[in-house]
């Protein structure tokens, strides 16, 4: 062990500054462990799951679980990849993903962690459920078809546009995005330059009039799967 303080992750020492996650001591240390709610430079908000360890044992968000020192943290094992994928199957069931005509599509994080975790047909039964489109805005529209309910985009209007477009409304299975004021999204401050738009990991927040304005094919993760090792990675967040 090195004199810094350091944790073990899946058999290898990696540093941490204390204060940070899991996640960022791995992410720091170059190691990528799976993840749709967080961001970097956002809140931690551990809701997706995606991200599950275990650490000493316990099973554990690694977007929120603290670093400690010693601490013994495995991720890539066959048990947390299962768990992992069932997650992201409840995902695409629950919600309605049309990946291919979806203006997303191969800048998806959901789309791509499918592809990481080779899912063809999601071994749960698809919901199909009756969700609307908010496309009051000039500018932008909220498709709740493929909302995940991740809260990217509150957590950065709130902290990073400064203001407060967006916010949950319902409960279990009746919770949805909606506009903080109660009604539309044209009833918001809402502008088609806020953050917000492009913190969306799916499909779900898009600007009118620039669809497929990148050709598929020379998107993201047409070409690099999610999680590839840096530098790649970096210069697409
Ligand atoms: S609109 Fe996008 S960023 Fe906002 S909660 Fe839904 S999936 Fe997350």
């Amino acid at each position: 062990m090195s004199a810094d303080p350091s944790l073990i992750l899946d058999g290898r020492e990696i540093p941490f500054v204390p204060g940070q996650t899991i996640l960022q001591a791995a992410d720091d240390a170059g190691v990528y462990i799976p993840r749709l709610c967080d961001k970097p430079g956002l809140e931690p908000f551990g809701s997706c799951r995606v991200c599950v360890v275990r650490a000493n044992g316990r099973t554990v968000s690694s977007c929120t679980y603290p670093a400690s020192l010693g601490m013994v943290v495995e991720s890539e094992t066959p048990e947390l990849q299962a768990m992992r994928k069932v997650l992201l199957e409840m995902l695409f069931v629950e919600g309605n993903h049309f990946c291919m005509s979806c203006e997303k599509s191969g800048h998806c994080e959901l789309q791509a962690l499918g592809y990481r975790f080779g899912i063809t047909a999601p071994q749960f039964e698809y919901q199909f459920p009756h969700r609307e489109v908010d496309a009051s805005h000039p500018d932008i529209l909220i498709d709740h078809n493929r909302c995940i309910l991740c809260a990217r985009c509150v957590r950065t209007s709130r902290d990073l546009d400064g203001k407060e477009v967006f916010g949950f409304v319902g409960r279990g299975p009746h919770k949805r995005l909606a506009a903080s004021t109660g009604s539309r999204l044209k009833d918001t401050n809402a502008d088609v330059t806020d953050r917000a738009i492009d913190a969306c990991p799916v499909g779900a927040l898009l600007r009118k009039r620039v669809g497929f304005a990148v050709p598929v094919g020379q998107r993201p993760y047409d070409t690099v799967p999610i999680g590839a090792p840096e530098p790649v990675q970096e210069a697409r967040r």
